[in-house]
């Protein structure tokens, strides 16, 4: 008998988390896969409606270790080679801080066919949904997008925050609860105003997201107040000082429930 023609995955964004923000076209993979390689990013709402016998959950922690990307890649092509149709469902967009990029690289140097399928990132949509543009005429005419999982301290830091501190851009963090403290001196260090905007989005759009805003001097005690957690977007600017103005009528708010749900609390690297 011969090999299988090599299936096809499809590394698909499942958006942050509302399920009506899904793309059709995810929407229509997530029902046709064979099978659906997810963790836990895409939110309860998206995945507790994948079916059971089609889903591989390989964000799971065994022993408070996480499933190593290695291991991840290794499963896509496997399974790729048996014929079948294969969705690796990430949070957000797949390419932005989602580490689809290496699993692009790997799928192309094992011959495996890949389609990238776009999705709506937290990193715009958590803000969005908030009521904070990321860029707006009068207040911010570029945007950083910037990983908060780094030590600012180090030297190698990858992330320069003096030279985010004099741009002027809104600077959008992800995976940045826990250093919170460390860039947010690190940009007070670097010249910017104390008293500039600052607000937190957990959860946004998931059952429980909470907004939280203060600023630069502040925040810190604000994330402790309303005990933020993963995961949960930073964003610093004038942008975010915007929101107070618009609130009243903001009705994607209703959906705030401020109740913290332990269950879905997570860890804040990139799944
Ligand atoms: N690929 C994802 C980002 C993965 S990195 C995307 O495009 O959105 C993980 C980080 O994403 C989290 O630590 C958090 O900062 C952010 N994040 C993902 N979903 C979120 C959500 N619904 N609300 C707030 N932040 C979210």
């Amino acid at each position: 008998m011969s090999a299988p023609e090599s299936g096809t995955v499809y590394l698909v964004g499942s958006g942050p988390g509302d399920p009506d923000l899904l793309t059709v076209k995810a929407t229509r993979l997530l029902e046709s896969a064979d099978v659906v390689l997810h963790d836990k990013l895409p939110g309860p709402e998206i995945i507790d409606q994948l079916p059971e016998d089609r889903r591989e959950d390989v964000g799971k922690r065994a022993g408070g270790e996480r499933t190593p990307q290695s291991a991840i890649n290794e499963r896509l092509v496997e399974l790729a080679r048996e014929g079948k149709s294969v969705v690796r469902l990430k949070g957000g967009d797949s390419f932005v801080f989602g580490r689809g990029g290496e699993e692009a690289e790997y799928l192309a140097d094992h011959g495996v066919p890949f389609e990238v399928v776009p999705a709506v990132t937290s990193a715009i949509a958590a803000p969005a949904v908030a009521g904070i543009p990321v860029t707006h005429r009068d207040h911010a005419s570029s945007v950083s997008f910037v990983t908060g999982h780094e030590d600012p301290t180090k030297d190698e830091s990858a992330v320069d925050w003096d030279a985010l501190a004099a741009t002027g851009s809104t600077i959008v963090v992800l995976m940045g609860v826990g250093r919170l403290p460390d860039y947010t001196q690190a940009l007070r260090e670097a010249g910017m105003n104390p008293e500039t905007p600052v607000a937190l989005i957990e959860r946004g759009t998931w059952p429980g997201q909470q907004v939280a805003t203060g600023t630069l001097e502040s925040i810190v005690d604000v994330r402790d107040e309303h005990d933020i957690s993963p995961p949960a977007v930073t964003v610093i600017g004038e942008v975010a000082g915007t929101r107070e103005g618009v609130l009243e009528f903001l009705v994607n708010e209703a959906n705030d429930t401020n109740d913290a749900n332990e269950a879905t609390k997570q860890t804040e690297e990139e799944d």
